[in-house]
């Protein structure tokens, strides 16, 4: 096949999504037309030909808003058949399994994240209850108190065991990522392009943007809501954990033991923080079945599997506080710590992954783009 027969539309399904994405940028990098829209199209000028590294690179710096394939004069049923939030979609599908750490469980996750993380974390808390022999369930269970099912001692080693290997994880993962995508680039890394990153990666800026032109929906129009879903999952998210930081300092430092009262700091922050992640992960999951184009995005399995984990985080976690003094808490928080220990443990194979890699991806582009004249990207 030669080359432009390369750049006409092939059966995406049959295709490594690595040969689809370089297929898809070379003709964006000859076209250009979506230059400003986002840190994709600023960084493949950078570049004549992409290898896989470039192609992770580029494929973690789409937040997938849609934008550039409501624009696109080749997208479908145009022959070139372009679709750059796709192709990038898949690629970065299969880039989380090639640098998870240990990539075996990345693959093995990806083929099932949706039963893995359930099994995985069920048997956690089944472990964790088995092993907690000395409590019975009928002593305490109308007061609240959490320790009266599962002691404060085994609940923290199952939480600082899991929390270590996902951390372990996650770490070396990032770490193959970054190796691989700054292998041939030598920018300078500066403050400046860290802030830059930071800022643009946490406020969402790219996708705040371009709002104007959409998000991954069925209409032409602009659409905010997959911004909002967003947001609020993240700082939904952000606020849970601050609550658990906020629980153990009162435990640690304070000496003050749970239960804490409905108006204590940690329990305000962290109904705070569920009632924004069950919001957002809501958002998110009637966006995926209500968008027939989010629905052709190719992850919709490893986007649902991270959504409904959270969305159950959430709903578990806040029935567990309004229930906490009736029969239902037992079962409610063996269920609920089953979720959390799931999402954790099988945190550094799911899409989460994206947020870091991502992250990865913008101080790299900053410091590639640090020496050209303001922000071409369109990013401030
Ligand atoms: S997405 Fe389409 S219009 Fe935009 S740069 Fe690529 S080929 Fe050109
Ligand atoms: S971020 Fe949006 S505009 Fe940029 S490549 Fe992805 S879908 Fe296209």
């Amino acid at each position: 096949m030669n080359k432009i027969e390369n750049l006409l539309n092939i059966d995406v399904s049959s295709v490594d999504p690595s040969v689809e994405a370089d297929r898809t940028l070379t003709v964006c990098n000859a076209c250009r037309y979506c230059e400003g829209y986002c840190p994709v199209f600023k960084a493949i000028t950078y570049r004549r030909v992409f290898d896989n590294p470039d192609l992770d690179y580029l494929a973690n710096l789409c937040h997938q808003c849609g934008a550039c394939y409501q624009a696109c004069q080749y997208a479908p049923p145009h022959e070139f058949g372009i679709d750059v939030p796709k192709a990038l979609s898949l690629l970065r599908a299969e880039n989380y399994a090639r640098y998870a750490w240990p990539q075996r469980a990345g693959k093995l996750f990806q083929n099932n994240p949706t039963w893995l993380s359930l099994i995985t974390g069920l048997c956690l808390a089944l472990l964790m209850y088995l092993s907690n022999a000395s409590v019975s369930i009928d002593e305490t269970t109308d007061s609240g108190n959490f320790y009266s099912i599962i002691s404060h001692s085994v609940m923290v080693a199952f939480a600082g065991l899991t929390f270590a290997c996902a951390s372990i994880a996650l770490v070396l993962g990032m770490r193959r990522y970054w190796q691989a995508i700054t292998d041939k680039a030598t920018p300078s890394f500066s403050l400046a392009a860290l802030n830059k990153a930071v800022r643009a990666g946490l406020n969402l800026t790219h996708l705040s943007k371009h709002n104007q032109v959409g998000c991954p929906g069925d209409s032409e129009g602009p659409s905010p809501w997959k911004r909002y879903s967003h947001q609020l999952t993240l700082w939904g998210f952000l606020l849970c954990f601050v609550s658990t930081c906020t629980a153990t300092a009162y435990h640690y430092l304070l000496g003050i033991t749970a239960p804490y009262p409905y108006q204590s700091i940690p329990v305000l922050i962290g109904t705070l923080g569920g009632l924004m992640l069950l919001s957002g992960t809501s958002g998110f999951i009637y966006l995926k079945f209500n968008q027939r184009r989010a629905m052709q995005m190719g992850q919709l399995q490893l986007d649902l599997t991270l959504t409904t984990s959270l969305w159950l985080i959430a709903l578990s976690g806040l029935l567990l506080l309004v229930l906490r003094e009736t029969n239902a808490m037992p079962a409610l928080l063996l269920v609920h710590l089953g979720f959390v220990f799931g999402f954790f443990i099988t945190m550094p194979y799911s899409k989460m992954v994206h947020g870091l890699f991502r992250m990865l991806s913008l101080i790299l582009f900053y410091a590639e783009t640090e020496d050209a004249v303001g922000d071409p990207a369109g990013s401030e």
